[in-house]
């Protein structure tokens, strides 16, 4: 808590010399209060694999701004870390992905992922009790729970970042580094980490078929998840050539545009119809 306000003040601080800094100050307080008015809601991104079969989806969090409209996490999300305020939305989101996960078994989709981004700050505060109520609550298999990390989280700190991986890995939830190839996190890291998966980011899977760079990239990091044993989501997919070249490499599971957009959960039930 005393974390929490010194970041608000310090903002608080630079708002009397920074106008931007001040626009910021007002978003933080506003955060403050859609926290408190439940104005946040997620939408869900289905993943398929290579037959177009859906395999899980990714919760990603959106705030109803009662004047802006629906705002995307780039609107928001930095100011929420920077203020702390990330810790309370965190929760909010696991909670509320795992009541969206409940319902799904009990319709019949029990056996999808369940995939759920944490930022670095909740990685140091109470991310295993949080993450351990929400699976004890749905009494679902804990590897269906995907929590998604970048490699920001895993530099932040290492051997904090390393010690949660493993609590949480012990309670048998699965570890996905999410915009993987951004970042700068070693091979021989990468190999101590419990981790089960790899999200290509979607700055390589956009150049695929335009820039040889780019491809010799996401060849490579295919080539090293499959030696690693770890299975890879390409993210980004919009293209059915950037789907061929990708199943052509060994890529597992994809998640784009071409293959369905973050939705209401109501809206991904449809899509899903009756489980086949
Ligand atoms: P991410 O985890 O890498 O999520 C994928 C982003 O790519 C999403 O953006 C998604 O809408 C977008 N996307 C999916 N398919 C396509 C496609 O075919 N083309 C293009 N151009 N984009 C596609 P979104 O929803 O704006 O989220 C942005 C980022 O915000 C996420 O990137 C994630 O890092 C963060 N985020 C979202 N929800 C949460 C959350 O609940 N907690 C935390 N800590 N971060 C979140
Ligand atoms: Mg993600
Ligand atoms: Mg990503
Ligand atoms: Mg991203």
């Amino acid at each position: 808590q005393a974390k929490r306000l010194g970041r608000n003040r310090s903002v608080a601080y630079r708002a009397a010399f920074d106008p931007r800094a001040g626009e910021r100050l007002e978003l933080i307080q506003d955060l403050h209060r859609a926290l408190q008015q439940d104005e946040f809601e997620l939408a869900f991104q289905l993943q398929f694999d290579h037959r177009r079969q859906p395999r899980g989806m990714e919760a990603l969090v959106r705030w109803r701004h009662p004047e802006r409209g629906l705002l995307g996490p780039g609107a928001f999300m930095e100011a929420c870390e920077e203020s702390g305020l990330v810790l309370r939305l965190g929760r909010w989101v696991l909670g509320e992905a795992a009541r969206r996960w409940c319902q799904l078994d009990e319709r019949g989709w029990g056996g999808l992922r369940m995939g759920v981004n944490v930022s670095a700050l909740q990685f140091q505060e109470g991310l295993v009790a949080d993450v351990g109520g929400a699976v004890r609550r749905c009494g679902l298999p804990p590897g269906r729970l995907e929590l998604e990390l970048t490699e920001s989280v895993l530099l932040a700190s290492p051997v904090e970042a390393r010690t949660v991986m493993q609590e949480l890995s012990t309670q048998g939830v699965s570890l996905a580094i999410d915009d993987f190839g951004t970042g700068y996190s070693s091979l021989a890291y990468l190999k101590e980490l419990p981790l089960q998966r790899l999200k290509l980011d979607q700055s390589f899977v956009r150049d695929l078929g335009r820039d040889p760079g780019n491809e010799a990239i996401s060849e490579a990091i295919l080539g090293m998840a499959r030696s690693l044993g770890l299975a890879v989501t390409a993210e980004g997919v919009e293209t059915e050539a950037q789907f061929s070249w990708l199943h052509a490499r060994g890529c597992g599971e994809f998640q784009g545009y071409l293959l369905a957009r973050p939705e209401p959960f109501d809206a991904v039930l449809a899509r899903l119809g009756a489980p086949g």
